[in-house]
């Protein structure tokens, strides 16, 4: 049967490409008068039937600092996912091409954006996953948004969802996901805090010259990524407050949230 969220593709306009990613093509577009990115999907890349369950759940999650999924389009073979669009792209390229031009408001912005996101996932019991700047996209206000929130669990591909995979997301995860895969929401904070790292190093690649095996050694050594330059005393020891050893010695993200908003009002 049809669902609220079967998007009929008579009323979608498709226009130039704006990326590409794990699932193929994306492309901007109009639906219902508003701006889209649509995920054109490769076929072979995603586990389709399986997304289609989870689709209802995920049109329902509705935020201002998460990326709107609108609705899907199945009727064509692949399927197409149609989401709010990011005039400004990902973080982690926005990161990158304004170094040294942000001041300490607007990067204490970004992590506050998205421990919104993250608390309003966090409260409806919704795994992120794989939570890094390469997944959070800003808005043409420069409201920064999470994105792409569960969707490794549909993604085909070995490489990425097995941890001993090339493409697995080591250097975001911890400890219980790179040893047993236990994702949680304290999973998810500990990404936070690799997360607050990348925005205030201005978007440079966690661990960069050290290989996966090597960034599992030192973690269990107990060795942590060094405070940037730019963070406060105060938004260090959130981080490390993140990367506790044991899940439950982590904030939540209702905490961090709490947190990052008295620190932006000093
Ligand atoms: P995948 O989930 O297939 O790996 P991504 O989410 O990484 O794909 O998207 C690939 C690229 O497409 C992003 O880096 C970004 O540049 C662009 N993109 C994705 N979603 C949007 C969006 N909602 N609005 C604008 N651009 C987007």
């Amino acid at each position: 049967s049809k669902g609220q969220w079967e998007v009929d593709p008579a009323e979608l306009i498709l226009g130039e490409e704006v990326g590409s990613g794990q699932f193929g093509l994306v492309l901007q577009g109009r639906w219902r008068e508003r701006r889209v990115a649509v995920k054109m999907v490769r076929e072979g890349a995603m586990s389709e039937e399986e997304f289609k369950e989870e689709a209802r759940v995920m049109t329902m999650l509705s935020h201002c600092k998460l990326v709107q999924l609108y609705g899907v389009c199945t009727q064509h073979s692949p399927m197409c996912l149609v989401f709010e669009l990011m005039e400004q792209g990902c973080l982690s390229d926005y990161l990158r091409a304004r170094r040294g031009r942000m001041s300490q408001d607007t990067l204490l912005g970004m992590c506050l954006d998205v421990s919104e996101g993250m608390a309003y996932l966090e409260s409806n019991n919704f795994i992120h996953r794989d939570l890094a700047a390469r997944n959070c996209l800003v808005s043409c206000n420069n409201v920064v948004k999470v994105s792409d929130f569960g969707m490794t669990r549909f993604v085909l591909d070995d490489q990425y969802t097995s941890s001993q995979g090339s493409k697995f997301p080591i250097k975001w995860s911890s400890p219980e996901v790179i040893k047993y895969c236990k994702f949680s929401s304290k999973s998810d904070v500990w990404s936070f805090g690799v997360f607050m790292w990348e925005v205030y190093t201005e978007g440079r690649l966690p661990y960069e010259n050290r290989s996966n095996g090597e960034v599992v050694e030192a973690l269990n050594a107990g060795l942590r990524l060094l405070k940037p330059r730019q963070a406060p005393e105060a938004v260090h020891l959130l981080m490390e407050w993140c990367w506790k050893e044991k899940p439950e010695d982590r904030p939540s993200f209702a905490l961090l949230l709490h947190e990052l908003a008295s620190l932006s009002d000093l």
